[in-house]
């Protein structure tokens, strides 16, 4: 299966300086994966090895170590949530990942709140939600999204379940499709029917601005190692009341601002404390903090022409496969940030995702993704679309991020192209 490259796919139009966030990496290894971790920015590096030497505990010392401490990890709260464009009386709290937010946010319902997602969604902002949540099937479109959400939340507001509380959780951009949804419509859509929306931005923020408050969005969640920071630190951020009001994520010292003798005497905080019991993850706030301080600071615009150049250029390029099946559900010309899933027909994605690694040391990621209904659901209507019975059950991801290349791209295209 050998194909010659079309000449035609198209080049970068802005030659701009590609990455200022300067990603680590190893060379040699071509990384098209950032949808499942991107690799670290130098600006997180720099963060943590300039606070190293400060190391000393949070909000539990008075010594100068421990104040510049707690001080760091204040300002990264403040930074993420400038980043975010979160309201004043917003609560940001740090949390080891998306996962760890959406489940937050999941153990943090009024009783009697209905929770209504897509089928569309990743894993993690579908099964942390309560038995009698609402799944909605996946939309052909985002029109299709906004129309879907408005009949059920009118069902339920109206019929179902007037006057209780209603949380609508979506996705910012697919991971397996890369496609973006349209969270402002939605968010409007809730909105009119008094319902909350959380955005999962794990896939959305890497690639573009988010404003909660523009967006008039209540929660918002994601993952720093997905931005270019290391693990372990993620943020829920949102609306302060249901967070409030609800039992502490984690129970322990510092959520507390008052434990009596008796075994249930206990007063506790409010504010982020209240769900950060524990020592906290300093330098993973300080990271995430570190990379978003950047992020504001560069072109955002710029980045965006680039990832969308670059884009276009393997999606041409797969396209010019005869035996590759790209995967998407709104279409393919939908906007959508740089993730493409696809799947080389007569050939078992595990294997040719090895193959890339060992023969190019090509990076890819190789299955369902974390979204199984979705995911196979896809994989039934490439099936169809191409009239090919020989697609694999699984599929391939390749996802771009700053620190990729045209000829990361161009690497890829031609390993798939010379598939033994
Ligand atoms: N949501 C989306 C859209 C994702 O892509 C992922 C991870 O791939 C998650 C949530 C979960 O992120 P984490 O594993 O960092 O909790």
């Amino acid at each position: 299966m050998t194909v010659t490259l079309v000449p035609a796919l198209p080049t970068l139009a802005t030659p701009s300086r590609p990455d200022p966030l300067g990603v680590l990496g190893v060379p040699g290894e071509i990384n098209l994966d950032y949808a499942a971790s991107a690799p670290c920015a130098r600006a997180a590096a720099d963060a943590v090895t300039e606070l190293l030497p400060w190391y000393a505990s949070v909000h539990r010392g008075a010594g100068a170590l421990s104040r510049r401490c707690t001080l760091a990890y204040e300002r990264a709260r403040q930074t993420v949530a400038d980043f975010l464009g979160a309201r004043p009386d917003d609560h940001v709290i740090f949390t080891r990942n998306t996962t760890d937010a959406v489940n937050l946010l999941a153990r943090s319902l009024p009783a009697g709140t209905t929770v209504v997602t897509f089928a569309g969604e990743h894993h993690a902002n579908l099964l942390p939600w309560p038995r009698g949540s609402v799944r909605l099937p996946v939309p052909d479109g985002p029109g299709g999204a906004v129309r879907s959400l408005d009949a059920a939340l009118g069902e339920l507001s109206r019929d179902a379940r007037p006057g209780l509380p209603v949380l609508v959780a979506v996705t910012g951009a697919s991971n397996v499709t890369g496609e973006r949804w349209p969270v402002a419509e939605l968010a409007r859509v809730a909105r009119r029917h008094g319902a909350r929306i959380l955005v999962d931005a794990a896939q959305l923020a890497p690639h573009a601005p988010v404003d909660l408050a523009a967006l008039d969005v209540d929660y918002l969640a994601l993952s720093g190692h997905k931005l270019y920071a290391p693990f372990g630190a993620g943020v829920l951020v949102g609306r302060a009341d249901w967070l409030d009001a609800a039992p502490p994520y984690l129970a322990g010292g510092g959520a507390t601002s008052h434990v009596g003798a008796g075994t249930h005497e206990v007063r506790w905080a409010t504010g982020p404390a209240r769900h950060e019991a524990g020592t906290p993850n300093l330098l993973g706030a300080v990271a995430l903090a570190a990379v978003c301080a950047a992020l504001a600071a560069a072109d955002r615009d710029a980045l965006h022409a680039r990832e969308q150049a670059l884009l276009a250029r393997l999606r041409a390029g797969l396209a010019a496969l005869p035996h590759v099946v790209e995967l998407h559900t709104f279409g393919p010309d939908a906007p959508r940030v740089g993730i493409v899933s696809f799947v080389v027909a007569g050939r078992d994605s595990a294997e040719v995702a090895a193959h890339l690694a060992t023969a190019h040391r090509i990076g890819v990621r190789d299955g369902l993704f974390c979204a199984h209904p979705l995911a196979r659901r896809l994989l039934t209507e490439a099936a169809t679309r191409s009239g090919r019975r020989d697609l694999p059950p699984t599929a391939l991801r390749a996802s771009l991020g700053l620190g990729t290349t045209e000829s990361d791209v161009d690497a890829l295209l031609t390993a798939l192209s010379t598939l033994p």
